[in-house]
């Protein structure tokens, strides 16, 4: 039933596990130039942790630093016992390196294993991964997963829609990963073919590596005939398996075994109770290549309080609703782009894709929202455009607090990303003033 015995280990046994997987950690980094000269000047060791609640003892690890440290400066151990690395998308500056040992990418290969069983891959199933591979975590990474699961594992990289299909048809694929994004777009294309997704057989996707809302897993499954789960990593942390849905679909239940989470307020860095959203900091319990310890991840999200019905012990995290980096203030008023996603994937007659764009008029920030509309409602007389527009407006109005122009653009012209969607185009430096 379980892929891991640990997924049900009581909470009395993970905190034990997570205080053995501290100290170890701890003991590791001293062997890295970067952490060695950090803990240093702490003045603490392995001997100083002896609950996880001890972890806020050590200060926390940014992005800043990992710059600091490039290439190498986090590396505990000798050279040759590297064999893999992997670089971060970057989309919020310099991008950052971690490196794995073979311990480490068999550790993460058996967490992702994990959480496809988690959602209800099994062996001797068809896997076929359609998100780019490269230096991408989400290729390689959910790869070696499916092919430790014992899945037949196709790798067919991202885009490229009609080959896709013909993969999906001639190996009779059971389950896919794809990026949200383009997972809608996919869905276009099958009508697009008069492809009936029922017909494909496929029934399960993983859906990670951008933010999304609920309706977007909804439109999604609709779209593509089978069920969607949400799967959350980031490079530092591995990449993909860091956090999972099981088939409950209700949180991702994050692996307790393999890495310590905790959510800070995002300003002061004070630890947050259950419950309530703040940032997301993580430390590593089991890599020995490159561990990181408190690591503070800009992804916005919180525990779900409570059990899950699956009977997995390790806690569960809340969809993630943005980075604290991907907030825009207009006008005084604080939006994330998951709120305006929410209000216009909540609209039928939205297609799949929309761009917000910042500008600047009369010296004042202005936020425009650019939105594909359905064909047929593309199609329909003026009045009814003109009635959608009016809706969008007040709607979006109502959920961020700032009145953005709207336009209303023809499905399939705002072009999809290649990899993670691009969400913001910010013409506001660009622009004269
Ligand atoms: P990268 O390390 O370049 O793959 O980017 C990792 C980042 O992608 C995370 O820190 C999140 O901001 C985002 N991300 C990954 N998975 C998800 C997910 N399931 N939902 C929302 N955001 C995600
Ligand atoms: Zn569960």
């Amino acid at each position: 039933m379980f892929y891991d015995a640990v997924e049900v280990a009581s909470r009395d046994e993970l905190a034990a596990l997570q205080t053995e997987g501290l100290r170890r950690t701890v003991a590791t980094c001293l062997a890295s130039p970067f952490y060695r000269r950090r803990l240093g000047a702490l003045g603490v060791g392995p001997e100083d942790f002896n609950s996880p609640l001890d972890i806020r003892k050590l200060p926390f690890t940014t992005k800043d630093d990992l710059r600091v440290g490039y290439p190498d400066g986090f590396l505990c151990q000798p050279r040759e016992d590297f064999i893999r690395l992997h670089v971060s998308s970057g989309t919020t500056g310099a991008p950052t390196a971690v490196f794995y040992t073979a311990n480490d990418v068999a550790a993460w290969a058996n967490l992702v294993a994990r959480c496809m069983h988690a959602v209800g891959l099994r062996r001797g199933d068809v896997f076929q991964n359609m998100s780019g591979y490269g230096l991408f975590t989400g290729g390689l990474g959910i790869h070696y997963g499916a092919e430790r699961l014992g899945c037949l594992t196709v790798p067919a990289g991202a885009g490229n829609s009609k080959r896709q299909l013909k993969l999906l048809r001639d190996f009779k694929v059971d389950g896919v990963h794809i990026i949200p994004s383009y997972a809608l777009h996919f869905g276009q294309f099958l009508r697009q073919e008069g492809v009936d997704p029922a017909d494909l057989g496929w029934r399960f996707a993983l859906i990670g590596a951008e933010p999304h809302t609920e309706r977007t897993r909804r439109r999604i499954e609709e779209v593509l005939g089978l069920k969607a789960f949400n799967s959350y990593g980031l490079t530092e942390m591995n990449g993909p398996g860091v956090a999972f849905e099981c088939a409950a679909q209700a949180g991702m239940h994050v692996w307790e075994d393999a890495y310590l989470a905790e959510i800070v307020d995002p300003q002061t860095g004070a630890p947050l109770p259950d419950g309530e959203t703040g940032e997301l900091v993580m430390t590593t319990l089991g890599r020995d290549g490159m561990p990181l310890l408190r690591y503070r991840t800009r992804d916005l999200t919180r525990f779900i309080p409570g059990e899950c019905a699956c009977g997995r012990t390790h806690r569960r995290l809340d969809r993630i609703t943005g980075r604290t980096d991907d907030m825009i203030i207009i006008k005084g008023c604080n939006i994330f782009p998951m709120q305006i996603e929410q209000v216009l994937m909540a609209m039928p007659e939205v297609a799949n894709n929309y761009l917000i764009e910042l500008y600047q008029e009369n010296d004042m920030d202005q936020i425009r929202v650019k939105v594909e509309v359905r064909d047929e409602v593309f199609a329909a007389a003026a009045p009814t455009l003109a009635g959608l527009h009016k809706r969008m407006v007040a709607r979006l109005r109502d959920e961020v607090l700032v009145t953005p122009a709207v336009e209303l653009v023809r499905a399939g012209s705002i072009p999809a990303a290649e990899g993670k969607a691009v969400r913001v185009e910010d013409h506001r430096l660009l622009e004269p003033a």
